[in-house]
């Protein structure tokens, strides 16, 4: 669909208004999804110039797609930001130095390989030095809250017919996560492992920032070592990644080739708790206390919000978060562009889990879970904060009985 297209459907209703964030914050119809998508119209039929300046507010939106979910015409907003963000880098935006590094340094294998190597001799160092320092930074508050070093033997199944994607960030520090979720599924009787290592970053954080070269590079990387692998049915451990994945047919309009290898590719992509429920995995019950934080592109992009929560209730005692659909403020780079805007949405959920006193807050997105820690670190909230992997690998069967 074109951003015409897309346009088009909206009948300027408002009803997504009552669910955006930065509206919330802003109280201004230029922050809101309704605002956006009559500016993205007069930037497409040339009644407005694209500048900084004007465009700003797609930098200012944090792309968590509640809009799309609360909209009765099916308006994919994400296509209208998509566009804003092009445009953006058009007109010569910049990201902040630390957002720049984290792009480049994951937009290679060899570059991701590198850095898992250091993190893995490295990280407790660093970590011990960051949490030395105040964090005067963003970039250095959300370092002082990643996890540690956890690498863990991975035994990948022969010629798997699910696999696992290992993505950037996870692969380098959530390592032990990507080697539980295999471990989940061959609980399951899966014949699981990895994509190949050759698959990498699936691009969603560069498509985000407006770079669609980019993103196209990388997603043609992600389906050449999904078709290589064999496997029938790929597996994200990240809202965000997982839409992304599922998206790539958008990425090769006018390509036709490479459009139905996306569209082949799209359609085997899964998140791992609705496959876990699928598959029967039924975790011990127990008394741990949790609750739980939608990543935003799971719930909204794919859809799945129903199968987590039935897996932690299983678990346990649940108690759901109020604003548990609402963005967390990590959105990507979104929380080192926007450090303000993303700690005073981080800040009245963190007002919120102190009201419900969870044990654990789980979430379904590596972005999340670091800007939950940051915000429980520098509360010194009693919880603790884990993916949903993580929280579901104590609860095996086997571990529990
Ligand atoms: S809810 Fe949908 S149709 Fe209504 S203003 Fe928002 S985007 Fe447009
Ligand atoms: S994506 Fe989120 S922040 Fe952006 S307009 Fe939609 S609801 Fe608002």
């Amino acid at each position: 669909m074109t951003v015409q297209e897309t346009i088009d459907r909206c009948v300027r209703c408002g009803f997504c208004l009552t669910v955006c964030p930065t509206y919330a914050i802003r109280h201004d119809e230029l922050s809101s999804p309704r605002g956006r998508i009559v500016l993205a119209d007069a930037v497409v039929n040339g009644r407005i110039a694209p500048s900084l300046q004007t465009l700003d507010t797609y930098s200012e939106c944090l792309g968590c797609r509640a809009c799309e979910s609360a909209c009765p015409s099916g308006v994919l907003f994400e296509n209208v930001l998509l566009y804003g963000r092009e445009q953006l880098v058009e007109a010569g935006a910049t990201l902040p130095a630390t957002a720049a590094v984290v792009l480049w340094g994951i937009r290679s294998p060899l570059q991701l390989r590198l850095a898992q190597r250091v993190w893995r001799r490295w990280g407790r160092l660093a970590l011990r030095l960051a949490r030395r320092l105040p964090a005067v930074h963003p970039a250095l508050a959300l370092m002082r809250a990643a996890p540690e070093p956890d690498p863990q033997p991975i035994a990948d199944s022969p010629s798997p017919e699910i696999v696992i994607h290992r993505g950037c960030m996870m692969d380098v520090l959530w390592e032990g996560t990507n080697a539980r979720a295999v471990a989940l599924l061959q609980d399951t009787g899966a014949v699981a492992g990895r994509l190949p290592i050759e698959a990498g970053c699936c691009g969603a954080l560069h498509a985000h920032a407006g770079k669609s070269d980019v993103a196209r590079e990388r997603a043609k990387a992600t389906i050449e070592a999904f078709e290589k692998s064999g496997a029938t049915t790929v597996v994200s451990l990240a809202g965000g990644c997982g839409a992304h994945l599922q998206r790539y047919p958008h990425l090769f309009e006018g390509d036709e080739a490479w459009r139905d290898r996306a569209t082949r590719f799209a359609s085997a992509v899964r998140d791992i708790s609705s496959l876990l429920v699928e598959r029967g995995f039924a975790p011990v019950q127990g008394e741990t206390c949790t609750t739980y934080q939608d990543s935003c592109h799971l719930r909204h992009g794919m859809g799945v919000w129903r199968e987590p929560r039935e897996l932690l209730e299983a678990s346990g005692r649940y108690s759901e978060l109020p604003s548990a659909a609402q963005c967390c403020g990590s959105a990507g780079v979104y929380n080192l562009v926007h450090p303000d805007v993303a700690g005073e949405i981080l800040a009245a959920k963190v007002g919120e889990v102190t009201a419900i006193a969870p044990e654990v807050v789980v979430t379904s997105n590596p972005g999340c879970e670091l800007q939950w820690r940051s915000g429980v670190q520098s509360t010194e909230l009693p919880v603790r904060v884990q993916h949903i992997v993580d929280y579901l690998y104590e609860q095996r069967p086997e571990r529990g009985t």
